[in-house]
């Protein structure tokens, strides 16, 4: 039985709501008259549910597409602005005792090289990510009791919070681990982590039964259940995502939103970013087996989550090609990664191994990115201000519904921008940059925050770093 507030996934995520509401789109992606009050409604910046949500996905009219396409991007800018938050994943270990039939570190995969880093080898991997200029990582590991126990995740964070190389500094990791008990949460939340991503893959419990046939992630509920035992051990800002193709991109988009919207009614906090994977070559896995969705699905459905859920930050990865980034930059995508490497060990030691979880498809350097962010007029920002201001869970939620959040991005996006560009930047990256904040700064409305602005941009060139509002 459908029930949004429950705590049991099949009635959060109630696989008949899900058939019932791809039946209703089916029967009213015609229906222009409940198509236009939706789209109305998604005018207002309140979101959509995920039955008005999925009537627009389904809605091929080359008209409403463009509306949504444009609704997608001015929405994104309005709770955001232009500034891009640029992160890199950092891979821990790739011991794994799970069976995911899509992800080349499952147990039986016995081609795999397997690595787990050492704590000295994690500080050599975070001085590479602080040398090329960042400041936000995604920490990345198998599940394995005995290689990777939550102690050792606790430990790594101490290691990575804890490196200082010239100027650098990791100033929020979150974390990508397996799903946990209540009282591991607890220990993550003292560890300082930012968001808990935990993604679904698919929502679909009967293909979600048979592509995880074995390890603790096969128990679909115990999966689906916990951002919710993540929110009570006091992680209050957590990522969802599924990895599109590997069921009904329709049932995938209806049933993330229903998650979002069981967060929100469960613990008033909807869901802090969603990602939106789509699985792609790696060893062992041919993703021709699986349900691939071309680029249009691909753009398609990143902009309807954003008119449906403003608050979220989306994430797209270097999975994506360059052309496609750049294409859904404009469609709602307010957070990116930047010159990741999907090897154990890979920053540090550049040299090719056979330890990579996927094929990356955007190859360019940090620096690469960061000016070619420019050249599309987007502010590329190291900001990590919200949540070592404790503004997390329903505090940030607020500020995010109100729109007021893009006060405080807007300045950090300018001030970690300038650090970067004091310290990495190469030099006609460096001229873009100033001549970009130059420009943004006046687009700072409050005139005192101005002041500030032009302050701590000062004090940046005098060597001080890390001001944040
Ligand atoms: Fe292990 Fe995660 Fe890969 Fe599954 S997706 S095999 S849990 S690393
Ligand atoms: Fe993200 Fe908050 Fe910084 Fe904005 S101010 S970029 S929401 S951390």
């Amino acid at each position: 039985m459908y029930n949004p507030s429950s705590s049991v996934a099949d009635d959060f995520i109630n696989r008949q709501e899900i058939i019932d509401t791809l039946e209703y789109a089916k029967a009213n992606c015609k229906n222009f008259a409940l198509i236009h009050a939706a789209l109305e409604k998604a005018r207002e910046r309140g979101g959509l549910t995920h039955r008005e949500a999925a009537v627009l996905l389904a809605c091929d009219d080359k008209d409403v597409e463009n509306d949504i396409f444009q609704l997608a991007n001015d929405i994104k800018q309005e709770f955001y602005g232009n500034r891009i938050v640029v992160f890199a994943p950092l891979y821990l270990s790739n011991y794994c005792v799970n069976g995911c039939v899509y992800c080349p570190y499952h147990a039986q995969n016995k081609t795999m090289e397997r690595k787990k880093l050492t704590q000295d080898e994690i500080a050599r991997e975070v001085t590479a990510l602080q040398d090329m200029g960042h400041k936000r990582i995604a920490v990345e590991a198998g599940e394995h009791p005995a290689y990777n126990p939550i102690e050792y995740i606790i430990e790594s964070l101490g290691t990575i919070y804890g490196v200082k190389h010239r100027n650098g500094a990791i100033r929020r990791a979150n974390v990508n681990i397996a799903a946990t008990t209540v009282e591991n949460y607890k220990k993550l939340r003292d560890a300082g982590i930012g968001t808990y991503i935990l993604f679904q893959e698919t929502y679909d419990r009967e293909s979600y039964e048979r592509l995880h046939p074995a390890g603790p992630k096969s128990d679909y509920a115990y999966h689906a259940e916990a951002m919710d035992r993540a929110m009570e051990g006091g992680v209050d800002d957590v990522g969802l995502g599924v990895l599109f193709g590997l069921g009904k991109y329709q049932y995938e988009f209806t049933a993330l939103l229903m998650h979002a919207e069981h967060l929100e009614a469960k613990f008033g906090v909807g869901p802090h970013t969603i990602s939106v994977p789509r699985i792609k070559p790696a060893d062992g896995v041919n993703p021709r087996g699986f349900d691939g969705i071309s680029d249009d699905v691909f753009a398609k459905i990143i902009a309807c989550f954003r008119i449906s859920a403003p608050y979220a930050g989306i994430i797209i990865s270097t999975r994506e090609s360059k052309e496609c980034r750049e294409r859904v930059l404009r469609l709602g995508v307010s957070q990116i990664s930047g010159a990741s490497r999907t090897t154990i060990g890979g920053y540090a030691d550049k040299s090719p191994n056979e330890t990579a979880q996927f094929d990356v498809s955007d190859n360019r350097s940090l620096d690469e990115i960061v000016r070619w962010l420019m050249r599309l007029d987007y502010i590329p920002s190291f900001c990590t201000a919200c949540y070592r201001e404790g503004r997390t869970g329903d505090r940030f939620m607020q500020l995010c519904k109100s729109k007021q959040i893009q006060n405080c991005c807007h300045p950090n996006a300018l001030m970690t921008l300038e650090e970067y560009l004091e310290d990495y930047a190469a030099p006609p990256t460096k001229s873009i940059g100033e001549n970009l904040i130059m420009h943004e700064i006046e687009n700072v409305p409050n005139v005192k925050m101005r002041g500030v602005v032009r302050e701590n941009l000062v004090n940046i060139k005098n060597g001080e770093r890390d001001f944040r509002v």
